[in-house]
């Protein structure tokens, strides 16, 4: 069993120790020490990183068995070697104000509305309680200016050992999971745990608590949360990405929503008139497009390849050509994956949905319509090589046309 420093002292960051272990774990050298202030990934809370006897500590794991501290490194170490660790101070701060702040927090919900935390993760970005309630957002701004009233307040978190006698007489926020002796961390007239992770010893040093989003999970709420300098970071990237925003709009932040709405609306009244622009053109490049089509078979066949149409695009074109009696038309997209549009004039009696599905069944793709008309998109072929396979069964086997593109 490691000795674990941190239990007492988590400000503790270089210690001396002997190496007791040395193995291989998966492929990676480990050590186990007599003690060590390295914290270990357990409880919600990841690891510590730094340096043992010059080599770089990669991973602290925590081997249940026998309560030993694994750490892997990035070079072995022997067995019997003294060595001194340095345990990497800013992230060991991080993960404090976090794992503090997660206790302040969850302690709020409690006392607020009495919504225990079932479960805890301090993730490199955001924290995540969940909670068995379901708060709404009044709820959670209330919880979480409680607990920032807790913080500035800068109480003191301190630390104790307990049997699980003793601990059960205490009014603990949550039932231990274990038994034995339990370690009680304590934030002054407000939070009493069971915890074996590191905390800051006032709660001033938590800085600040922000909760950055919540969602509905698993019938509760998952809050995520930030602490202390992460909410610094996380204030200087809304900074600048709400700075570039308004620098592109030359607005001021509040009307950034406004700002919004009023793009959405233009961009839909643009598509709206583009829609109408392209169906007004279609008009006369059907004209041309039916001046070029074959006799074949009793209709007047329409198949090509048109660049810079996508699938709405090919759909009014192929409309616009129907709309003339006698016609069969199909119109390939000239980009892979390629769309096919395929329709008849009311009195042709080609079936569209039946060319399209033969294609699908051919080339791949999806798609489907009824006999007036259908399309298909995501074939995986060469433009041309659909258009003489639609041209093929629009004719029922005749010769492919010139392949000259109606591009423009
Ligand atoms: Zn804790």
């Amino acid at each position: 069993m490691t000795k674990r420093l941190y239990y007492t002292d988590s400000h503790l960051t270089a210690f001396e120790a002997r190496v007791v272990e040395s193995g291989v774990l998966d492929s990676r050298p480990f050590v186990t020490l007599d003690q060590s202030a390295f914290y270990p990934t357990t409880g919600g809370q990841p690891h510590d990183t730094g340096t043992l006897g010059g080599r770089s500590v990669v991973d602290v794991i925590d081997r249940e068995a026998d309560g030993a501290a694994l750490h892997v490194l990035d070079a072995a170490l022997d067995v019997g070697a003294q060595v001194s660790g340095i345990v990497d101070w800013p992230r060991r701060l991080d993960h404090m104000q976090q794992h503090t702040g997660q206790h302040v927090l969850s302690a709020a919900f409690v006392r607020l509305f009495a919504m225990p935390t079932v479960s805890f993760h301090l993730g490199t970005e955001l924290s995540t309680i969940d909670l068995t309630g379901t708060p709404g957002p009044d709820a959670i701004a209330r919880a979480e200016e409680q607990a920032n009233r807790v913080v500035w307040e800068n109480r003191p978190v301190s630390i104790r050992f307990v049997s699980a006698d003793e601990a059960s007489r205490l009014p603990l926020r949550k039932e231990p999971v274990r038994g034995g002796t339990l370690r009680l961390v304590e934030v002054e007239d407000f939070d009493l745990s069971a915890c074996g992770g590191t905390h800051v010893t006032r709660t001033g040093t938590i800085g600040v608590i922000a909760v950055q989003a919540w969602e509905r999970y698993k019938g509760g709420t998952r809050i995520s949360f930030v602490c202390g300098g992460r909410v610094l970071a996380h204030f200087r990237a809304y900074r600048d990405v709400v700075a570039s925003a308004v620098r592109q709009l030359s607005i001021q932040p509040a009307e950034l929503p406004d700002a919004v709405v009023r793009l959405q609306g233009d961009a839909r009244e643009l598509r709206l008139q583009a829609r109408a622009l392209t169906e007004q053109l279609a008009v006369y490049e059907a004209d041309r497009l039916a001046g070029d089509a074959e006799d074949v078979g009793g209709n007047r066949v329409v198949c090509r390849v048109v660049d810079g149409r996508d699938a709405a695009g090919l759909k009014a074109l192929s409309q616009a050509i129907v709309a003339r009696p006698g016609h069969v038309v199909a119109l390939v997209s000239g980009s892979r994956p390629a769309v096919v549009v395929v329709a008849r004039s009311a009195d042709a009696t080609t079936d569209a949905a039946q060319v399209v599905k033969t294609l699908i069944g051919r080339f791949g793709g999806k798609g489907g319509g009824r006999p007036e008309g259908a399309q298909g998109g995501g074939f995986d072929a060469e433009p041309e090589t659909l258009r003489v396979a639609a041209y093929e069964l629009l004719s029922a086997g005749g010769p492919p046309p010139s392949s000259s593109s109606a591009s423009r």
